[in-house]
């Protein structure tokens, strides 16, 4: 019970102090996992998570792998968003299958189902395929899944998905393509906060999927030919770069400002 009698030390609105068991632990596991993210090797190939991103020059930098600005690694509880929700994939998966849908999620050797073009430097892996299931729908039809945060979860809902988050668009658009999975996608999102699960479905955008594929070619031609892609700002203070949200548009704080406008080699 909050006591409230006068010299208590209680403030109003005041974080309580976290026990130092609770700090122990979580310093324990941050430092870990921290390692964990730096030992990993850079992607070497353009992922077709990232492609709908608005900016040709982001996609470059994260496609050479070169450094993010400093202090601008993932924190460690963005590292622990991420992990959670690769494993929501596994568990709403388990709840198809629990339902009676046929969701086939990974090869007979366990990798899961994916595209591989240029030569390997432009890849994607997609979450499954629903070959059969108790919903009227045609089939096959490429899953695709995301455990969301209850307000992108609530703007995802309202708007769909192709409205509110078209990175994820691009995304389904380029497996439709590179899988031959032309029927409508079935997109979940699972809110992180209620576990309440939102499914739509996504009809093949073709245009999207060629011009996704334009761009990654674009990419990887100008990475080889030593070239830079133009920057989709004209300055460090556009919200693309600085991250916020511009004409109904969520964009992360962009990790390569620094280097891109001058002020790191
Ligand atoms: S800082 Fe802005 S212009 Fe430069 S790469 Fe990032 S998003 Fe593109």
């Amino acid at each position: 019970m909050i006591d409230l009698n006068h010299g208590s030390g209680w403030l109003y609105g005041a974080v309580a102090p976290r026990p130092p068991i609770a700090e122990a632990v979580s310093a324990a596991i941050d430092s870990a996992l921290t390692a964990r993210n730096r030992s990993e090797r850079p992607r070497s190939y353009v992922s077709s998570s990232g492609l709908g991103r608005d900016c040709l020059r982001q996609i470059q930098y994260d496609f050479l792998g070169l450094p993010k600005d400093e202090g601008q690694e993932f924190p460690p509880k963005t590292l622990r968003i991420f992990e959670a929700g690769h494993r929501a994939e596994d568990i709403v998966a388990g709840w198809f299958r629990i339902a009676g849908f046929d969701l086939r999620t990974a090869r007979a050797d366990g990798r899961q189902f994916g595209f591989e073009a240029l030569g390997g430097r432009f890849k994607g892996h997609i979450d499954g395929c629903l070959v059969s299931g108790p919903v009227a729908m045609d089939y096959p039809a490429l899953w695709e899944n995301k455990a969301l945060g209850a307000s992108s979860w609530k703007d995802v809902v309202k708007r769909g998905v192709s409205i509110a988050r078209p990175v994820y668009a691009a995304q389904i658009a380029l497996y439709q393509a590179y899988l031959d999975l032309p029927n409508p996608a079935l997109f979940t999102a699972l809110n992180r906060d209620t576990m309440e699960m939102h499914s739509e479905l996504v009809p093949f955008d073709a245009h999207l999927a060629q011009d996704m594929s334009d761009r990654a070619v674009a990419v990887v031609r100008a990475s080889e030919a030593g070239e830079w892609l133009p920057r989709t700002a004209a300055e460090r203070t556009a919200v693309v770069c600085r991250g916020g949200m511009a004409a109904g548009k969520w964009h992360a704080p962009c990790t390569w400002a620094i280097r891109c406008w001058g002020e790191q080699p």
